[in-house]
């Protein structure tokens, strides 16, 4: 911890979990650019939920109003987000529940694999969640010889598969209904060899697969899409049903949260349950909403543990120009609209959080330096701000965090260099009348060497003139 921030300590995480890839971006979206199938898939899943998105927000005649709402919400939360945590520990701790920091992934791991231990247990099932993709928990758990079964059933096709998610809401979008059937007959002892790729058939080998986790598992694992400060409750929406499952059956449940999902009163929820199903999935209402307040004797789980997840966040919410992107609430409207992310896919990111928002929010959560290639992974063509319901301008962003990058560099850059050298040249006429001499030196060198080559790659090397402004001005006279 070097400074605080609103009173927070600003915490750079050491664990971050699973926020960079092995290769730049470049050269990860030139493999995923030559994969045909994978940009169909895309294609299609993407035209698909964008067509759905447009329709249901063409309902709302008060969109834009909502929008405002929702970025005015966020903007307030984050001025008060110490105070806001802290409230929501008091009522979470009030109502029977147990609230943990975590810094960093490292710490967030920890915490739940000595809870699921402490709980007896050697598995746990899993509502889909970023957070805990974020912290890499499932590997965590498995170092420690505990198994983690995801049951969002897209969530599902990732793990069988032995695959990444690629797309925040729909982390299975690269794989199409042929592949999944074959990832289920490989990997699902029960399934039927005659298992087609029918959408029905599908869900149905799924729901036999997770009835019996359901009703095995000691213990759950959820995200959270909203915490209200003031009554301590938790709210998790989802369109599957699983994740209510997961929430009301297993006799423990360990939520992991990252800070920024607060919201500061009951009534927020209003705003956000009206932009998130529209923005997300396309739907009027999301299916299920699970509401949950500590617990409650008899009913529902009977230890409720809140690990609240730093990995970052307070040193995002340090930069004016860059803590927007906690304003975020993960509908992935954002990924469906742009251009970059629907040709090269979310794994060329190398990031959970793909697409625009993982452009600015992953090297934001790292460091720059740990994910550089990110901010430039984008045509700055704007879709991302018109489609986002919090109004997160994310190419200003990018343009931020481009600067803070070329800041940030290690020695000065040759156009730091060349610019100097112009200041030097141009402070003094003397010098500036011998640097036009050269000029005509430059003639010859840039007609007979090529020491230029690489600059002029991608770019016009303009000749300099035969004459100087100052010669053509003095024959004039
Ligand atoms: S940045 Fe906006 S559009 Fe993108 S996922 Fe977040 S809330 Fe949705």
């Amino acid at each position: 911890m070097s400074s605080t921030f609103l009173g927070m300590p600003v915490v750079a995480p050491r664990g971050v979990g699973q926020l960079r890839g092995d290769e730049s971006f470049p050269k990860a979206a030139r493999t995923a650019l030559a994969n045909e199938q994978l940009r169909r898939n895309l294609g299609h899943a993407t035209r698909t939920i964008r067509a759905k998105r447009a329709a249901v927000v063409g309902e709302v005649p008060d969109w834009e109003q909502l929008r405002l709402a929702g970025e005015a919400l966020k903007a307030s939360t984050m001025a008060r987000l110490p105070e806001l945590l802290t409230q929501l520990e008091e009522r979470v701790t009030e109502r029977g529940g147990t609230v943990h920091w975590a810094r960093d992934a490292n710490e967030a791991n920890r915490i739940v694999a000595d809870l699921v231990k402490k709980a007896g247990a050697d598995e746990v099932v899993k509502v889909k969640s970023m957070a805990t993709q974020e912290i890499g928990l499932n590997e965590a758990l498995e170092a420690e010889g505990i198994a983690a079964w995801e049951t969002d059933l897209a969530e599902l096709i990732v793990q069988l598969g032995h695959d990444k998610p690629s797309h925040i809401l729909v982390p299975a979008i690269h794989r199409n209904r042929t592949e999944i059937r074959d990832i289920f007959l490989r990997e699902m002892p029960s399934v039927p060899a005659d298992l087609t790729d029918e959408p029905r058939q599908l869900a149905m080998a799924a729901r036999e697969h997770l009835r019996r986790k359901f009703l095995s598992a000691k213990v759950a694992v959820s995200g959270a899409n909203f915490a209200v400060a003031e009554t301590g409750t938790l709210a998790v929406v989802e369109s599957e049903g699983n994740g209510r499952m997961c929430l009301t059956l297993p006799r423990t449940l360990i939520t992991v949260m990252g800070i920024e999902k607060v919201v500061p009163a009951w009534t927020d929820l209003e705003v956000f349950l009206q932009l998130l199903p529209r923005s997300s999935t396309g739907e009027r209402m999301n299916p299920y909403t699970s509401l949950w307040t500590g617990v409650t004797p008899g009913d529902g789980p009977q230890e409720f543990h809140l690990v609240l997840l730093d990995n970052g966040r307070t040193a995002v919410l340090a930069d004016e120009a860059g803590r927007s992107a906690l304003h975020c609430i993960r509908c992935s409207a954002c990924l469906n609209v742009c251009p970059v992310y629907e040709r090269t896919g979310g794994h060329a990111y190398g990031s959970v959080y793909p697409g625009p928002i993982g452009a600015v929010l992953s090297p934001q959560l790292t460091g720059i330096k740990d994910n550089a290639s990110l901010p430039y992974a984008s045509s700055l063509c704007g879709a991302c701000f018109d489609a986002c319901p919090v109004r997160i301008d994310i190419p200003s962003m990018l343009v931020h965090l481009r600067a803070r990058r070329v800041e940030e560099k290690k020695g000065p850059s040759p156009e730091a260099i060349s610019m100097a050298a112009m200041s030097w040249v141009m402070s003094r006429p003397g010098r500036f009348r011998g640097a036009e001499r050269l000029l005509g030196l430059g003639r010859l060198v840039s007609r007979r060497t090529r020491l230029l080559r690489g600059w002029t790659a991608s770019r016009d090397l303009p000749r300099p003139p035969a004459q100087t402004f100052r010669d053509w001005w003095r024959n004039r006279t």
